[in-house]
Order: C-alpha cells, then structure tokens, then sequence
C-alpha cells in the first residue's frame, strides 16, 4: 500500500552573535531556515544534521536577519527566498505581503503572512498550522515578555501589529528572533511587581538561561499573561505609570518609552 505521509517537522533554534535565534524547520531531509543573519551557524547545522536548504524566510531588513542569505545562496543556488513586498533586498527573492498564503515546501502545510509594521514598515511574520500545533515567527515584533524597538513605525503601528498576534489561538508557540526574555522580564516586574504569571515566568526563565537553554518558544497565553506590551489595560500597569484614565495608545507607549531607556 502506498501511503503519502507527511513527515512531523521539527524545529531548532541556531544561535548566532550574542542574542538571535536563527529558526531551522525540517522534517529530517529538507530545512527551512527563518531570519539567517549569519551563514556559518547555519551551513554547520545542515551538515550536522545532514538536511537540505529549500527555503529561506525574511521577516524583516536588519542585517542580522539577512548577512547569511548571500553565503547560502552561494552554496544553495535553488532555494526560494520570501521576504517582505515593502522591503529592499539586493537578492532575488519572492515578494509577500499580509494575508499571502505561501506554500515553501510540499512537505509543508501553506503558510499565513501576516504584516505586522512597527520595528520595520515592512516587517512581516510567518505563521504555520503543522501536525495541529501553530507556530509563529516573528522576527523582531513579539519578544519573551517584550517587543521590538520603533525604528520605523509609529507606536499606533506596533500596537495594532501586536493586537493582530495576540488575537492568535492561546497556544499559538513563538518563535522570536532575539533572546531577550530575561531582561525584559526585569522590566516588566518594574511596572507590574504583583503579576504572579510574570513573577513565575523570572523563575523558569532564570533556570533555563542558567542551564544555557533558550526561553524559547513561547505561547500566546503566556505572552498574554505576562508581556506588559499586550497588558496596557491592566489596572496594576496604569496605576504604577500614574496613567489611570488614559487609553491602550498612551499607556502603550508610555511603556515602550520606558522600555527604551530601561
Ligand atoms: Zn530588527
Ligand atoms: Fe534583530
């Protein structure tokens, strides 16, 4: 009997410089890579793990999303780049815009691009339903307990792009680009020093950070729970920034603002 079974994917994080994830997709033959701002790590874990590149995803422009794709293109002169429409490139690569259903290998499910402007005007986020989990990656907009910086977007932008993710099924897992879990958490414990949710988080992530282990994925719920970028209405967050009465938009870029100079 012939069957056609779609093999389960696993997904790994590659380390590179001192904080990104570099996220692997692969079903034990052929990869997919997400935001590879390096080559090297890369090219050692396919050796490593004796898969094939097939495809590559861009979140966004920053180089340390992007150094790598030049190297393994090189080595790799097949594969399929997608990246953002709104976005400038150097190489070739297929053009995504929010709500483009993308089909990347045929040992994949389609995969949702969402837009989610605010670090970049461009960036975008790549959202997967595979062996009924859902994964998302993110680049630089959801961070562990965090976001992304506004280096080209408004605060409005960010907070509709983060309200979009949020509204993802609670067991949604996330795939950041950057481990910056810890310190944001810090940060969080700042403004919202009752949370429990949060307040259990700094444990669990202190233990895995001590153990070299990455805090990541995380969830949708806990994101919920915890990241004082999606808790703007939260009466503890309004009451210590002194902004009872104020709206989602001020209470969030308040908090962004302190963020920044934290
Ligand atoms: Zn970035
Ligand atoms: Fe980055």
């Amino acid at each position: 009997m012939i069957e056609h079974m779609q093999d389960k994917i696993q997904i790994i994080p590659i380390p590179a410089f001192t904080d990104n994830y570099i996220w692997l997709i692969h079903n034990g033959q052929s990869a997919i890579v997400v935001d590879p701002g390096d080559a090297l790590p890369v090219l050692n874990t396919l050796k490593a793990l004796n898969l094939d590149l097939k495809a590559i995803l861009i979140t966004h422009h920053h180089q340390d999303h992007i150094g790598g794709v030049g190297t393994l293109l090189e080595k790799n002169p097949h594969i399929s780049i997608y990246g953002s429409a709104q976005e400038h490139y150097s190489f070739q690569h297929i053009a995504v815009s929010d709500c483009d259903q993308i089909t990347v290998a045929d040992w994949l499910n389609v995969i949702s691009v969402i837009g989610i402007p605010g670090h970049t005007l461009g960036h975008v986020a790549f959202y997967l339903v595979q062996d009924k989990a859902h994964h998302l990656f993110c680049g630089d907009t959801l961070f562990g307990a965090g976001c992304g910086r506004l280096f080209e977007g408004t605060p409005a932008q960010m907070l509709t792009s983060l309200k979009k993710l949020a509204s993802l099924p609670g067991n949604t897992m996330i795939f950041c680009a950057h481990e910056y879990t810890l310190h944001n958490i810090n940060f969080a414990l700042t403004i919202e020093p009752n949370n429990q949710a949060l307040i259990q988080r700094r444990q669990d992530t202190a233990l895995l950070i001590s153990k070299l282990k990455p805090s990541l994925p995380s969830t949708i719920d806990l994101e919920r729970a915890t990241n004082p970028f999606l808790r703007y209405k939260t009466d503890e967050i309004k009451t210590v920034l002194q902004l009872k009465n104020a709206g989602d938009l001020e209470v969030f870029t308040k908090i962004r603002l302190m963020r920044n100079s934290y």
